[in-house]
């Protein structure tokens, strides 16, 4: 059964990394825990459950993306049914120069875009706004045009979200 909640969202989550990764657990996961608690975020209490999770964060090397989502192995992916993330590791440790993030920002993006697919957002359909700052669900691994940085969720974006447990 699926259950859309609007009033008090929460999802539980866990973080992994795979085999070859391993030393980066560490800092992948407190990454990513700053990520989904920070104020600036999404609307929506992420709680760490290794055990009941509802979405899983995993640190991949490029092949493994692209094996599994069928991408080029320079992005990262999610799953909005199954509800996992593939975190790219070549961009999560030399990220986009074509984002022009430096590379804590970098990785804020990638967690807040990659998140926002699990919340069931696609990509934005219309170029962003030159001036603007660039939402967040834009491929800014791809490039940002002449937006202004942002790694944070627009107003409108959050309020698009929906949160869903099985
Ligand atoms: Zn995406």
């Amino acid at each position: 059964m699926i259950i859309y909640t609007k009033m008090n969202p929460r999802l539980k989550y866990v973080v992994r990394v795979q085999f070859p990764l391993r030393r980066e657990l560490g800092r992948f996961r407190s990454k990513i825990e700053a990520v989904l608690a920070d104020t600036r975020g999404w609307p929506v209490e992420f709680i760490r459950d290794d055990l009941d999770p509802d979405f899983s964060i995993t640190l991949v090397e490029p092949g493994v993306v692209e094996r599994a989502c069928g991408l080029s192995n320079n992005l990262s992916c999610a799953n909005m049914e199954d509800k996992w993330i593939l975190i790219n590791a070549r961009r999560w440790f030399e990220g986009s120069e074509e984002s022009k993030l430096e590379l804590d920002d970098y990785r804020t993006y990638v967690i807040n875009h990659e998140v926002g697919h699990v919340l069931r957002l696609g990509h934005p359909t219309h170029p962003p706004r030159p001036g603007e700052p660039c939402p967040v669900m834009v491929q800014q691994t791809l490039g940002t045009g002449h937006t202004l940085k942002n790694v944070w969720p627009l107003a409108e974006e959050a309020a698009r979200i929906q949160v869903w447990t099985n």
